[in-house]
């Protein structure tokens, strides 16, 4: 199923969304997911609406967002990195989360912020020491997109990683979350500033995959449900500057996109 979280009258709300003839239709309500406060169902009568005429928010409410540092070899390699011997881990801060069309602020103190265009799972079921057999696969809601915005100065001054990825704005996510796609078959990702191609990635060259990130995260750390894993970003990070435009596509979840402001 693929489904999006969207502005009404009534609030924000969970809908299906399907594709008709071409066209993204948001086609039913859903009842709200355990980790999100702020939606009451609405009652109401629902008229199906296109998805690119309703004002989308992140499809997700995380009580974390754990990412996973240079999980690509290319990209380890531009920055003068290393690839890990095991996932390296950070937490981004859940309200630096926003949604598809708001618009990313460049802090004032920091003089280069980067795109990190990125795969993201949403876990839907509690998952807690996951064992070295066990299939992932249940306990994974589906999958979107992540731009993990980073003030890369501040990222190697700071020496650690909280304020570089955590300024408000910095976590744009969606436009929709689908378990319709199989990231181990390879899904493609393309990030484009201000239309020009800048990353060009595929699952297939994630270092660790989901499986092993999964085992890695919740031996340390219980993941609940609207938890975000962030798998990492491939090579061709650049920085972004007020006025810019920044989209990540990702084959089967769309496009999000998000304007650059000072
Ligand atoms: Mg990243």
């Amino acid at each position: 199923m693929k489904y999006c979280r969207f502005q009404t009258s009534n609030g924000p709300q969970y809908g299906e969304v399907v594709d008709r003839a071409g066209v993204s239709w948001i086609e039913r309500l859903l009842p709200p997911f355990p980790e999100d406060p702020w939606v009451k169902l609405s009652a109401d009568a629902f008229q199906p609406v296109p998805v690119a005429s309703a004002r989308l928010l992140a499809p997700v409410v995380p009580s974390k967002i754990v990412c996973i540092g240079r999980n690509y070899r290319e990209h380890a390699a531009e920055l003068g990195n290393e690839v890990p011997k095991e996932p390296l881990l950070f937490l981004k801060a859940p309200s630096s989360v926003i949604g598809p069309g708001d618009a990313i602020r460049i802090p004032a103190i920091s003089q280069r912020v980067d795109f990190e265009g990125e795969l993201a799972v949403v876990i839907g079921e509690r998952i807690s020491r996951l064992g070295p057999d066990e299939d992932p696969l249940p306990y994974i809601r589906g999958y979107t997109i992540v731009n993990d915005v980073t003030a890369r100065d501040l990222q190697k001054s700071d020496g650690q990683w909280s304020r570089a990825k955590g300024f408000d704005t910095f976590c744009p996510m969606g436009p929709i979350v689908t378990d319709e796609i199989d990231p181990a078959a390879g899904i493609g990702l393309e990030t484009r500033l201000n239309g020009v191609a800048k990353q060009q990635g595929t699952t297939r060259d994630l270092i660790f995959d989901i499986g092993a990130l999964l085992r890695h995260i919740t031996a340390a750390m219980t993941l609940l449900p609207g938890d975000v894993i962030p798998t990492g970003t491939p090579a061709g990070v650049a920085p972004m500057k007020a006025g810019d435009v920044v989209e990540v596509s990702i084959e089967g979840i769309g496009a999000l996109t998000n304007p650059i402001v000072a």
